[in-house]
């Protein structure tokens, strides 16, 4: 099984065009992956979930029919005086499947590692699943210490039953910048998290975001360990997106 996840974070996107811009270039697909092949998510402002789960459970694509709404992000904290804030109690109770937690512009507004953590813990009480980011900034890759760094997010987060169910590395100096990390970068950063995996006996996708588009899918997705890839600008427009999804096969 492969992933292909987009993150729509606060940009407007109109959702009647996303749909039908996907659905017509899936439509016109012979070998589309089917849903045993590829999973879709979509990580959507929430004030737009309920229109958009709407389209999704109503759709007669198969495709679009099972693509899986997850949150931005959830609170630390179970409820109170948070303005601004959702805890994972709501989230359940609005019907996503789960959330990304630690994405580098969250960790760039305070997430520390150990938030990151509680946020893990939450949404594991309410059964929910995470897609957990991790990935080093251009200071720790230039200093060499991409490896304990990465080591450090993945020790911290993995306890007390918390553990990713999807992971996500994504180089801070990747994400929205057009420049996508080399295959030797994404490779070494693989095998750190594949070694912790294994002594650790977490089983879980890893994911690699920054900078992907229909033009470098084909070249990530062949490097070795990576299930699939997380989809920020390109996710914008249903059909790159769509046009992206068919270019990952099992
Ligand atoms: C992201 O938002 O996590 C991301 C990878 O964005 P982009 O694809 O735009 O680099």
């Amino acid at each position: 099984m492969k992933y292909l996840i987009a993150n729509w974070k606060m940009n407007s996107v109109d959702l009647d065009v996303w749909e039908r811009e996907f659905i017509n270039f899936v439509s016109s697909q012979n070998n589309f992956p089917n849903s045993d092949e590829l999973k879709l998510i979509v990580c959507l402002n929430l004030y737009d979930y309920y229109f958009f789960s709407e389209k999704i459970k109503s759709s007669k694509n198969a495709i679009f029919n099972n693509i899986s709404l997850f949150a931005q992000d959830v609170s630390q904290h179970d409820e109170g005086a948070f303005t601004g804030q959702i805890s994972s109690k709501f989230l359940r109770k609005a019907g996503v499947e789960g959330s990304i937690i630690g994405h580098s512009e969250l960790r760039d507004n305070g997430d520390t590692e150990n938030i990151v953590f509680e946020k893990g813990l939450k949404l594991n009480e309410q059964a929910l699943s995470n897609i957990f980011c991790i990935g080093e900034g251009l200071e720790i890759l230039e200093n060499n210490k991409k490896k304990s760094f990465l080591l450090n997010q993945l020790q911290t987060f993995c306890k007390n039953n918390v553990s990713p169910d999807l992971l996500a590395y994504e180089p801070i100096w990747a994400i929205g910048t057009g420049k996508e990390a080399d295959s030797e970068n994404i490779a070494s950063a693989v095998s750190v998290i594949l070694d912790f995996f294994e002594e650790k006996k977490i089983d879980c996708p890893i994911l690699y975001g920054g900078s992907v588009s229909k033009s470098n899918i084909e070249e990530i997705i062949s490097i070795p360990g990576i299930d699939g890839c997380l989809v920020g600008n390109s996710s914008l427009d249903g059909e790159q997106f769509a046009i992206i999804a068919s270019k990952i096969k099992s």
